[in-house]
């Protein structure tokens, strides 16, 4: 199973591919503290808008087209506004990143995490929810929706239930919540073996108004 799991990863994913299942990630890995140090440095760069990441130049791909080294895994919404390699100022091949609308983690997300993690050194996990988040609102209408759409409010369901009674803003406090769950899911649910205790999961706000991104509890 776990190499049938790496084998079509690889082939998905290409780069670093065939690594063996060592269960160490390769040499010059960006340790999770580290990581979170660079995040915030570039978060701070774009919200005063100074990005200064490099440009992805032919000589930058080709170094990459060797092998990737992504220093954070994102476990981003899917809302076109928080996209993560503009909001943290990163550049290609900095950033390994998983997206789905409401920023749930299923099991392709966690497949997703646990190559990362094991082949390509990622150390760091943030989980960024972000303000008015469309997926949350929805979950929180308490309306139902059909097909995969209807299946993705219930993953955001517990979010709401847990908040109801939290005073402050409804939408906010329930984004957050989301966040800080599904942070603690990916904590319980990857399966990292001895790397779990290098790994720190870490989940995130991102403002739209400010452009800051204000980081909450780790696991
Ligand atoms: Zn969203």
């Amino acid at each position: 199973m776990l190499y049938f799991r790496t084998l079509v990863l690889s082939l998905v994913i290409g780069a670093a591919s065939l690594a063996p299942a060592t269960g160490k990630g390769p040499g010059g890995s960006v340790s999770a503290s580290d990581a979170l140090a660079r995040l915030k440095a570039g978060n701070a760069r774009f919200a005063q808008s100074a990005r200064t990441a490099p440009k992805p130049t032919r000589a930058r791909r080709l170094e990459l087209a060797k092998a990737q080294h992504p220093y954070a895994i994102i476990v981003g919404c899917s809302d076109s506004r928080s996209a993560p390699e503009i909001v943290f100022d990163a550049g290609i091949g900095d950033l390994f990143i998983v997206r789905t609308a409401g920023n749930l983690a299923d099991a392709y997300a966690l497949a997703s995490i646990e190559y990362a993690v094991e082949h390509l050194g990622s150390r760091l996990i943030v989980v960024m929810g972000h303000e008015n988040c469309g997926a949350v609102k929805a979950a929180l209408s308490g309306e139902g929706a059909p097909g995969h759409i209807g299946r993705l409010l219930e993953g955001i369901r517990p979010a709401v239930e847990a908040t109801r009674s939290t005073p402050g803003n409804r939408l906010d406090n329930a984004i957050h919540k989301n966040a800080g769950l599904v942070a603690q899911h990916i904590r319980r649910e990857a399966e990292l073996g001895e790397l779990a205790k290098k790994v720190k999961v870490v989940s995130a706000y991102y403002d739209f108004d400010s452009g800051k991104v204000s980081f909450g509890a780790q696991h």
